[in-house]
């Protein structure tokens, strides 16, 4: 069983995927994702999976339960697919060559672009869960991609702000935060290559940055080679950051920002990657409890300044490792 269906409350669609139970908690067994699995191509340098157990699919079956006029109910026509960074089991994002990252970066801007150009696909997210902490089943480094027949809740509070914000004054609104996180200073965490890296003032979680380049650019397909290099290397140096706090791989789910693909016009939009961020000291998480789930009031027992400082720390210390 796999459909969307209508939630009016919300004003949003709801993925079921019912037939998704019969996934594997932790993999067990011969990794799928190594060379040599019979399940992916002997000889790859980044690849393409089709997630074995997709929410969303370009043939889907047919809806469950008939939809009304309270609640819609739509096939669930969309991919999900799995982006294999590396053939090797246990080298991550950060331990990657800086050259090996941008081409990551290439591959995500063609599927991206590939992806964004199926009739119906109105949003391209490509994003990393990383650790069991955010439910990641399978070791071997990889990320993933959904693309969706809707523009998802917070992508359309993002796209509307940003409207509202250039309506108003003409400017980018993500422009604007990233030149006054540039000027404040206090919580940067890396400014370089034309990117600015900061932990935002109004954070969610301890550690969470955003990554903005300084170039007003809609989507990785807009960006000049020297900016996709650019990113391939904050994102190296942040991620390599956030394992030297405290030395253990560090959970996160990282989230790209681009266009809506649905031949809309958002001038006013602009690329950007999140990382959300649930480990707040060693052994310790944070958990989205009532009020940040049932009222979205998300609480932040830490301060902004404080964490960015810590990882700026770190930040350092990986530039001075990739650049010395
Ligand atoms: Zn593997
Ligand atoms: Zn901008």
């Amino acid at each position: 069983m796999a459909e969307l269906r209508w939630n009016p409350l919300l004003k949003t669609w709801v993925i079921m995927s019912a037939h998704r139970q019969a996934r594997p908690l932790l993999e067990t067994g011969a990794c799928p994702f190594c060379p040599g699995s019979g399940k992916v191509p002997d000889d790859y340098e980044i690849y393409a999976y089709d997630n074995d157990f997709p929410s969303l699919m370009l043939d889907p079956p047919e809806p469950d339960i008939e939809g009304d006029e309270l609640i819609g109910v739509r096939p669930a026509f969309g991919k999900c697919e799995v982006t294999l960074y590396s053939p090797k089991h246990d080298v991550t994002l950060p331990e990657l060559p800086l050259d090996h990252v941008g081409r990551l970066v290439d591959h995500w801007e063609q599927r991206y672009r590939e992806l964004g150009a199926i009739e119906g696909i109105d949003f391209v997210f490509i994003f990393e869960n990383r650790g069991e902490a955010v439910g990641v089943t399978m070791l071997h480094p990889h990320g993933q991609i959904y693309a969706y027949p809707y523009i998802p809740l917070r992508v359309q509070a993002e796209l509307d702000s940003c409207r509202e914000y250039y309506e108003k004054s003409g400017g980018c609104l993500l422009c604007e935060l990233a030149r006054h996180e540039r000027e404040d200073g206090s919580r940067m965490v890396y400014h370089e290559s034309g990117y600015s890296v900061f932990v935002p003032p109004f954070a969610e979680y301890p550690f969470q940055v955003y990554i903005i380049p300084e170039l007003h650019t809609s989507s990785l397909s807009s960006m000049a080679p020297d900016e996709k290099l650019g990113l391939a290397k904050a994102l190296k140096v942040i991620t390599g950051a956030y394992d030297s706090l405290f030395g253990v791989p560090f959970p996160y789910m990282m989230c790209m920002y681009q266009n809506p693909t649905d031949g809309g016009l958002y001038p006013h939009y602009h690329f950007h990657i999140e990382f959300f961020t649930p480990m707040r000291d060693r052994d310790k998480l944070k958990y989205n409890a009532s009020s940040e789930t049932g009222a979205w009031a998300t609480i932040n027992d830490t301060r902004p300044e404080d964490k960015a400082a810590e990882l700026r720390e770190k930040v350092t210390e990986q530039l001075e490792r990739l650049d010395g």
